[in-house]
């Protein structure tokens, strides 16, 4: 059987449905999956164990037989606890047929195949009774469903159909409850992800504000969940504004209800500000007593020697719908909407000398539909691309090149996903300036939000919004000039890797008969730089368990090994670095350049080298990002900002994801004597716009 899977080809920008093998796309999910993640999250997997334990033995105390029902069992990690707790019968449900063969694997390698069934089945399909696939209601429920958001992953569906037909009403549950804690906050930094800030340009004719249109000033954003590694947000960059506070729980003991609600909490200002940001984590309790909590707190709220690092389950980033200013204590209701499988947030200000009608009436004004974007923009724009938008520092780097390149006869092209660039080009100058804005389906009709944008300006007859893809361009476009500019940032919302961005060179190459002779191309080139790093804890996620709190879990490290190695060669994968610490092992090197003056070759573009090793660590890998040299002496770096050369800190550009290629010691769990130097291969297949690359320690 074939699949085909969506992809976007980064040498024309847009998305392709490609033939795959049945087998591939499985491979992708495991190989890029968090299983690893989970079985290296040792809080997790020893408080699951005490919460288990201590069910087991409640159910034994009233002379009953343990029947348990895991939903969701993976490896079969949490029936083997169960099974040597000593429950007398397990029904291990996986709906991932790869993950429920590795589970029976597993459970016979440890000895527990009369114990334990393994059902590859969704647990809504699961049948109880003599011919069914449970004997018998199960009175222990034990689940690990939960994503950053607690809901994300179905969770709540799961459980409603569970207590109506697979446990016993008053089953055990493990987790016994899970609650939701919320923290309201002021942040430049985190409403600049949602927000377009109005951008200031100084101009010949004075200083210029670009707004964004009403439209997207009053728009809610997308309901997606913004997850990060919150203890990586340095407490300079956000203010808090209330205490933290409990918003809603669930206890998984009793009948769960999935439909669409809200809960309401009374929250008063610790401080004056603007309320913009929500942030949210939870915790779940094991037993009843709540003595056995794994919480997801950050560190401000929890001292940092008992942070267990994990990226599967992070701290939630929520925004409002608007800027709020608060008052130091003043009464505020916060609301938490949520739906089957999300979660979004409001916040009212409690009227003067409200009484308990009146609370009645905010209550009929809770907003119960999620958050649906109605200017484009956040469709078009991730909530990184926002904060790049938003990145002053950056912005004055593009504005002082086009200072450098415009002229005031200068016809300017930019080609680029949603940039600014266009409006800048106009204020400092040029003649004539046009983008490029192809209608794509992955594009969410970008045409209608430059409209809007170019109009709140009072643009909508200064920058002309061609609808055409490079290679179709034609000379009326253009109004029959050449193009002595052509800009890019370059961005492209379907770029999932740093070179991907590189459709611009090919973009470059497609619009050729339509330079003037004596073009500017702004960036003028790109460089491919590579550093080989130790990280402090992303090397988990790829690097094999072996023994999980006792028990064989090898084959599932084989299985992940097999998925990573699916391809000859290993792939980089993309990461935000600044949510994952890192030290750099080696200078930062330069390994490739791609000339934007010239056309995309036809011949590959390839590499060889070694790369000095001057710190002591371990190799997990090597980092790859661009840099674009926008005009003589003006980079911008899509990946490394600064190296602090004692220690070999790292600072990463916020806004963008790097490529992170993981050595195969990482993989093998090899333990290399400090290895001096390591060379690479690095080849960038011009016919495909991908770049392989092989490393040896
Ligand atoms: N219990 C394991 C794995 C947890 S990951 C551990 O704790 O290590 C969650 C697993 O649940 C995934 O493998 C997913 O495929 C599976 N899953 C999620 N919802 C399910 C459902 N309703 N029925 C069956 N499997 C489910």
């Amino acid at each position: 059987m074939k699949t085909f899977c969506g992809r976007a080809n980064p040498t024309t920008g847009s998305m392709e449905w490609i033939e795959e093998g049945e087998d591939y796309d499985y491979h992708q999910e495991i190989a890029r999956s968090r299983y690893a993640d989970m079985l290296h999250d040792k809080d997790r997997n020893v408080k699951y164990y005490q919460g288990i334990r201590a069910a087991v033995s409640r159910v034994k105390e009233r002379g009953e037989k343990a029947v348990v029902l895991d939903i969701g069992t993976g490896t079969g990690l949490l029936s083997m606890m169960a099974a040597s707790a000593g429950a007398d019968f397990c029904y291990a449900i996986e709906v991932f047929k790869p993950m429920a063969n590795v589970a029976v694997k597993i459970v016979e390698k440890n000895g527990f195949s009369d114990k334990i069934k393994v059902i590859n089945k969704h647990s809504t399909e699961v049948t109880v009774g003599p011919d069914g696939d449970m004997q018998c209601r199960a009175n222990i429920l034990v689940t690990e469903l939960f994503d950053t958001e607690l809901i994300g992953e179905g969770a709540l569906p799961t459980y409603e159909h569970a207590h109506k037909y697979l446990v016993q009403e008053g089953c055990e549950a493990v987790p016994h409850r899970a609650t939701v804690y919320v923290q309201l906050v002021e942040s430049r930094r985190m409403w600049s992800w949602k927000k377009l800030f109005p951008v200031h340009v100084e101009a010949e004719d004075g200083e210029k504000i670009l707004v964004p249109p009403s439209e997207m000033e009053n728009c809610p954003g997308v309901s997606s969940v913004c997850d990060i590694q919150l203890n990586q947000m340095p407490s300079s960059d956000f203010s808090t504004l209330s205490d933290v506070v409990t918003m809603f729980s669930v206890d998984f003991s009793k009948p769960v209800q999935s439909a669409s609600t809200y809960y309401r909490v009374q929250l008063e200002p610790v401080k004056s500000g603007k309320a913009q940001i929500v942030l949210s984590w939870w915790d779940i309790d094991m037993d009843p007593s709540g003595m056995i909590n794994c919480t997801m707190a950050p560190y401000w709220v929890k001292p940092t020697s008992a942070l267990q690092w994990r990226d599967h389950w992070m701290q939630c980033v929520y925004f409002l719908p608007r800027e709020e200013p608060v008052l130091q204590g003043e009464k505020l209701y916060l609301t938490a909407c949520r739906d089957e499988y999300s979660v979004w947030y409001n916040l009212q200000k409690a009227r003067e000398g409200e009484n308990k009608a009146g609370e009645e009436e905010h209550k009929a004004d809770v907003c119960v539909e999620s958050p649906v974007c109605r200017c484009r923009a956040h469709l078009l724009w991730n909530r990184p691309r926002f904060g790049e938008l938003n990145d002053q520092d950056r912005t004055r780097q593009y504005i002082k090149s086009l200072r450098k390149i415009l002229k005031t006869d200068s016809v300017c092209l930019c080609i680029s996903d949603g940039s600014l660039l266009p409006v800048l080009a106009h204020y400092l100058g040029a003649k004539q300036v046009q983008c490029l804005q192809p209608s794509r389906i992955d594009l969410y009709h970008p045409y209608e939000l430059w409209q809007a944008f170019f109009k709140a300006n009072h643009l909508e007859d200064k920058i002309k919004i061609i609808e055409a893809r490079p290679e179709l361009l034609k000379p009326s476009h253009l109004e029959d000039k050449k193009i002595s500019v052509l800009v890019g940032e370059p961005f492209f919302t379907t770029s999932l890797l740093p070179w991907h961005n590189l459709y611009f060179w090919y973009a470059r190459t497609a619009v050729s008969t339509h330079l003037a002779s004596n073009v500017t191309i702004l960036p003028q080139s790109a460089s491919l730089h590579m550093m080989i790093v130790e990280f402090q804890d992303l090397w988990r996620i790829r690097s094999p368990c072996g023994n999980c709190e006792g028990f064989d879990v090898q084959t599932m490290d084989d299985m992940i090994k097999d998925s990573l190695n699916f391809r000859e060669s290993k792939e980089a994968e993309p990461h935000p670095l600044w949510e994952y610490p890192c030290k750099s092992l080696s200078d930062p090197q330069e390994v490739l350049t791609f000339d934007f003056t010239k056309t995309v070759p036809q011949h590959c573009l390839s590499t060889e080298g070694s790369v000095k090793l001057l710190r002591k660590g371990r190799s997990h890998g090597a980092v790859l990002w661009m840099e674009y040299h926008l005009a003589a002496d003006i980079s911008v770096s899509t990946g490394l900002m600064q190296l602090s050369n004692e220690k070999g800190n790292c600072e990463w550009n916020p806004h963008c994801k790097q490529a992170v290629y993981f050595f195969s010691s990482v993989i093998e769990s090899e333990i290399l004597t400090n290895p001096t130097a390591v060379t690479y291969s690095i080849n960038f297949d011009t016919k495909t716009g991908e770049i392989a690359m092989d490393f040896k320690l």
